[in-house]
């Protein structure tokens, strides 16, 4: 469905009005191709039963196509002004709602009212990360992510073992999520213009975990030592946070040897030394 609230504010004439500049801190980027925004709601296969959370609405672009399509939206957003004037221009549509809160500090389960989220957004692109694994702390509460994000990251998002790009954030969405690609953008489509390009992708919470995980703040310190420092072999990686003899013990019950680097394992290697170092961490409490 097209952009139908006319509201909807020309970002460059607003700062001009304002006499000031987006924010490059708060990664203001504001999309200006409404193709990319009905391909956005297309990808997120919104209806008019869905909940959703947008991160950083901005001037309201998206949000006004989400308010078009779908029962209720929550949207966070970091910067005074801009939620002023959002709330200003969206004060005919009670559907929508603006919560002025830095998202990496905002409790995503109050926004649940018992119906799954679905969190769509452009994101900040210098906070995506840490928003990423806020998404994924509190994916209970999610049905499915729609993100656009900066092209380099969601190339490390979605790589697979044995490339540079393939990383502790890979190893940890894709434990507990499926994550497919929507989407390039051209930078022209914002304003201002990125200086990359970015893409869309749509993360869906997998009802159980990818391997088994019976303990996931283990198994997020682990793959993160594990990735620590890239060059080391994984035996040595590993002395980050376990003994010398835990490391090489727990490595040698998963049947992974300690020369190889953390690059090549697979989600399935990590389950199973995760699963090892519980074991041996256990023994030598005991
Ligand atoms: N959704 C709009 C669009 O697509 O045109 C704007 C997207 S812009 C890339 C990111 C937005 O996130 C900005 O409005 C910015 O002020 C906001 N933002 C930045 N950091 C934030 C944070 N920590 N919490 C909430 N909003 C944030």
């Amino acid at each position: 469905m097209p952009n139908s609230i006319k509201s909807v504010t020309n970002p460059k004439e607003f700062f001009l009005s304002k006499n000031s500049y987006p924010s490059k801190s708060l990664g203001q980027n504001f999309i200006k191709d409404l193709r990319v925004i009905d391909r956005i709601v297309e990808l997120a296969d919104l209806s008019s039963e869905d909940e959703v959370l947008e991160i950083g609405p901005g001037l309201g672009a998206l949000t006004s196509a989400l308010a078009d399509n779908a029962k209720r939206v929550v949207a966070i957003e970091k910067d005074k002004k801009l939620v002023e004037h959002l709330r200003e221009s969206f004060r005919d549509y009670p559907r929508v709602e603006f919560v002025h809160q830095d998202a990496l500090k905002a409790d995503f389960s109050s926004f649940y009212s018992g119906k799954k989220l679905k969190a769509i957004s452009n994101l900040p692109y210098s906070v995506s990360s840490p928003i990423l694994f806020k998404l994924l702390e509190a994916r209970q509460y999610f049905s499915s992510l729609v993100l656009m994000l900066q092209l380099e990251v969601g190339e490390r998002i979605t790589a697979g073992p044995g490339g540079k790009t393939y990383g502790s954030i890979s190893v940890l969405l894709q434990t507990f999520m499926d994550i497919t690609s929507g989407f390039r953008v051209h930078p022209a489509s914002f304003w201002p213009k990125p200086k990359v390009d970015s893409i869309v992708l749509k993360l869906e919470p997998l009802e159980f975990p990818r391997v088994d995980v019976s303990d996931e703040k283990l198994y997020e310190k682990v793959v993160r030592a594990a990735f620590s420092s890239r060059r080391k072999m994984i035996g040595n990686s590993l002395q980050s946070i376990l003994s010398r003899d835990s490391a090489r013990a727990s490595l040698e019950l998963a049947g992974i040897d300690k020369t190889r680097r953390a690059e090549t394992l697979t989600i399935e290697e990590f389950g199973v030394l995760v699963d090892k170092v519980s074991i041996i961490e256990k023994q030598s409490i005991s």
